[in-house]
């Protein structure tokens, strides 16, 4: 007897058992992988399910009910303009990141910019920046080279041109040399309970945790940035709404200047700007 997509789908979330991790939109976004079209097309004809079809199927439906990012199985994530590539060496791109974007494109509007995208994982922030400006210059530096094998891949994908560079943080640059800079480091405390949420255990531990406090890296950033932005340039950090107090007084006493807290959608402060004096 032959099966339809929808008629798979339907079936698979009304048998699927409390506790696991898989939803109807994750399976209508699977089909259209799989299958090579748009969402809109799963409601507007019926699609048979081949059996070769069926069998991908379900070892995507198995690998998200054990957890995996949906991310990771399609090998791809939206992130504002741009489709990511991304693989388990790289955090998935969030929409709570995309908020640094797009403040940074209301607010600075100058042709030529130099920015570092510090960390930069998938090259999310960094090429989506770079899509949207041409004309600046974007440095996108990551400390694992396997976590810069996708930047690479996602600059050459979207066919946008960046400087990728290996290093430590800010190690590998001069002083005095960004307009922008820019990171979302790793900002979650070690044990957190926030690490046992939905797919987090597959995601590189050295890109989302940052020591006993979660702020190390949060803090070492802010101190070297002061060196190596220009005089009145732009730090831009992503961080977890608790932390947004003790990193405001960090940056304070840094003596960083106009210093603001940028809200992501559910109302909550996750990232701050600074500018340098
Ligand atoms: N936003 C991520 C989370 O809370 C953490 C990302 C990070 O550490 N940079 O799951």
């Amino acid at each position: 007897m032959t099966q339809t997509v929808q008629g798979f789908i339907k079936k698979t979330v009304a048998f699927s058992e409390r506790g696991e991790y898989i939803k109807a939109l994750d399976l209508e976004f699977m089909a259209c992988s799989l299958l090579g079209i748009e969402r809109s097309k799963l409601f507007s004809s019926s699609i048979t399910l081949e059996k070769k079809d069926k069998t991908k199927f379900l070892s995507m439906i198995r690998r998200r009910n054990k957890g995996e990012p949906l991310a990771y199985i399609l090998g791809t994530k939206g992130f504002w303009n741009l489709d990511i590539e991304v693989n388990n060496k790289v955090l998935v791109p969030r929409p709570e990141t995309e908020i640094i974007v797009e403040d940074v494109l209301l607010n600075f509007n100058q042709k030529y910019l130099n920015v570092l995208d510090l960390g930069t994982g998938s090259g999310a922030i960094g090429l989506s920046l770079k899509k949207e400006k041409k004309e600046w210059n974007v440095y996108c530096s990551d400390l694992s080279e396997d976590a810069l094998e996708v930047t690479q891949l996602n600059s050459l994908k979207h066919n946008l041109n960046i400087h990728l560079i290996c290093c430590n943080w800010l190690n590998a640059f001069k002083p005095n040399s960004f307009d922008l800079l820019i990171s979302n480091p790793p900002y979650v405390k070690e044990g957190d309970i926030r690490l046992h949420s939905d797919g987090l255990n597959f995601e590189p531990p050295n890109a989302l945790i940052s020591g006993i406090t979660g702020m190390e890296h949060l803090f070492s950033i802010a101190s070297f940035s002061k060196r190596h932005l220009k005089k009145r340039g732009y730090l831009y950090l992503e961080h977890s709404p608790d932390q947004a107090k003790e990193l405001k007084l960090f940056l304070k006493e840094l003596n960083f200047k106009n210093i603001s807290e940028i809200f992501d959608l559910n109302g909550d402060k996750r990232a701050i700007k600074a500018q340098n004096s």
